[in-house]
């Protein structure tokens, strides 16, 4: 048996330059706050709590002499211009891929198209995307996009984490109503690359096992890429829910890869897990 993981399998770089942010902050602070969880992580989320990160559901609860950190996934320009009233020290750790899509959605809007968002209705990021102009749409689905009207002139983003195959069939149908449509594709390519390696696993190997929370909308979706690829593909939120009975004979090679955030750490036991249960004294090949 041998273990091939995902060259891209975990955090992207947005995720992990705001985690060491957040650390860093805490490190000269004592303490930083932040509006909701860094990640949809568990551990990540203890582990910064006990180095004195704190989540508060406003800019109220913020002390004067503490820095509030900014997520990746973008924050709203209410939100920017109350901090810099209420005079805080902000630590921004938007992502600048996620600030390109704000840019992007804002020049549509000058050139006075209907705005669309392809994305998770509720998802901090899609919030945040759509806080950057009046009256956005958003739409997660084909059955979503069918309903809308005819319209003059569009214009198009996706939340950086969809996947190609929705955002394709929605833009298709999208097609069909609208005259003038302009669509750039803000998938980013930290996303684009995980997707396609965990693809291109799942199919080549006997057994996938994608690491991530059960509480990570990215981590399903990319279960679920690897099961309409093969059947034998678990989701594990770390090592010990592995289970013994996935690796039989047949099981030549295992896929591994990881959600946007999965820290290494637990990619590293689960692969540690994996070689135990199989026995496996080779180091893993890592895919490209
Ligand atoms: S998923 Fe992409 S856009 Fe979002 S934080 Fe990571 S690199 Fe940035």
């Amino acid at each position: 048996m041998n273990i091939i993981v995902a060259k891209d399998a975990g955090y992207c770089f947005g995720v992990r330059d705001a985690v060491k942010m957040a650390y860093e902050a805490a490190d000269a602070y004592g303490e930083v706050y932040m509006l909701g969880h860094i990640v949809h992580n568990e551990r990540v989320v203890g582990d910064l709590e006990k180095a004195g990160a704190k989540v508060v559901d406003s800019l109220d609860e913020v002390p004067v002499n503490k820095p509030i950190l900014f997520r990746a996934h973008g924050t709203s320009p209410d939100l920017w211009n109350a901090a810099t009233e209420k005079k805080l020290n902000v630590v921004d750790a938007t992502c600048p891929l996620v600030t390109e899509i704000h840019e992007e959605f804002r020049k549509m809007e000058a050139e006075k198209r209907q705005l669309i968002i392809i994305g998770d209705h509720g998802h901090d990021e899609v919030i945040g995307i759509a806080s950057q102009v009046a009256d956005p749409i958003v739409i997660s689905s084909v059955a979503e996009a069918r309903k809308l009207g005819r319209m003059k002139k569009a214009g198009v983003v996706s939340q950086s984490t969809q996947m190609i195959e929705n955002v394709q069939s929605i833009v298709n149908e999208l097609m069909t109503r609208v005259f003038d449509l302009k669509f750039v594709n803000t998938i980013c390519y930290p996303t684009r690359r995980n997707h396609q390696q965990i693809k291109q696993l799942a199919e080549n190997c006997d057994l996938m096992i994608v690491i991530g929370s059960f509480t990570s909308a990215n981590s399903k979706r990319l279960t679920q890429l690897a099961l309409e690829r093969n059947p034998y593909s678990y989701q594990v939120s770390e090592a010990s829910e592995l289970k013994t009975e996935w690796f039989s004979d047949s099981v030549k090679t295992v896929g591994i890869s990881a959600g946007a955030s999965t820290p290494d750490e637990i990619i590293q036991t689960v692969i540690d897990r994996v070689q135990e249960i199989g026995q496996i004294t080779e180091k893993e090949t890592v895919y490209e």
